[in-house]
């Protein structure tokens, strides 16, 4: 499945770069596409669990809009649906189409960041994005309780949480469960080229969506079936944009 990767990336970048984003409630209205299996002859779905190269499946769908939103937010022309309708429309039941494992940071609020509305994410935030079982329950709930079939794992730009970890020292209070978790990107970044947050910041994005796929038995079982597909990504606090990392 991995080699459909580089598939996909030209077939979102190409819908990116045509018509304009159906940003109404097709989602809500019509039923997720079932996603995709592997294509006869090739190996099913790798421990990857990557997006299925058809864009048309649903995790595929989810990831488009997500990335049109976030296009829309980075060059000023956001279309958010958090109005009464919108309210309305969401009040006794939800649907989202994506989970969100974010940094709690002021700065990356992904409803505005990818601009959707009421209802659209399932938003879990916690400094460095880490993954801990609380993050777990909660993600699992939206995988087998809410039909989500993708995740993203988001870092950030100039994180203060990796920043803290690759600083070292003395953590006070519960501040130590925030900062150990991180310690695995810290040492792996340490030695490359380039910055050293900024390196840390990529590859705990990666590491922790690794631990959500793998994690047992609810995430791994879902992706093994194609039913979950997770990616990470990284947050720029200057332009706005979010680079998939995979
Ligand atoms: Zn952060």
């Amino acid at each position: 499945m991995r080699n459909l990767v580089p598939t996909l990336i030209l077939s979102v970048s190409c819908m990116l770069a045509g018509t304009a984003a159906d940003h109404g409630d097709a989602h809500a209205s019509e039923p997720k596409a079932k996603p995709a299996s592997a294509p006869a002859g090739e190996a099913p779905a790798s421990s990857e669990h990557a997006v299925p190269a058809k864009a048309e499946t649903s995790n595929g769908v989810a990831l488009q809009r997500l990335m049109e939103g976030n296009k829309r937010y980075a060059t000023g022309k956001a279309e958010p649906r958090r109005d009464a309708v919108r309210r309305a429309q969401t009040a006794t039941s939800q649907k989202p189409i994506a989970a969100i494992l974010c940094c709690a940071d002021s700065r990356v609020p992904p409803e505005i960041l990818f601009d959707q509305g009421v209802g659209d994410l399932f938003v879990v935030r916690v400094a460095g994005n880490l993954v801990d079982d609380a993050v777990l329950g909660s993600l699992e709930y939206a995988v087998d309780h809410l039909g989500v079939d993708l995740i993203i794992v988001l870092g950030h730009e100039r994180c203060g949480a990796i920043k803290a970890a690759s600083a070292g020292g003395e953590a006070h209070g519960h501040l130590g469960a925030v900062l150990t978790p991180l310690k695995p990107a810290i040492e792996q970044s340490r030695g490359q080229p380039g910055d050293q947050v900024e390196n840390a910041v990529k590859i705990n994005a990666r590491l922790m969506a690794k631990q959500l796929r793998e994690s047992r038995p609810s995430l791994k079982a879902a992706g093994d079936r194609g039913a979950l597909a997770v990616v990470s990504a990284r947050y720029d606090l200057d332009d706005g944009n979010v680079e998939i990392l995979w």
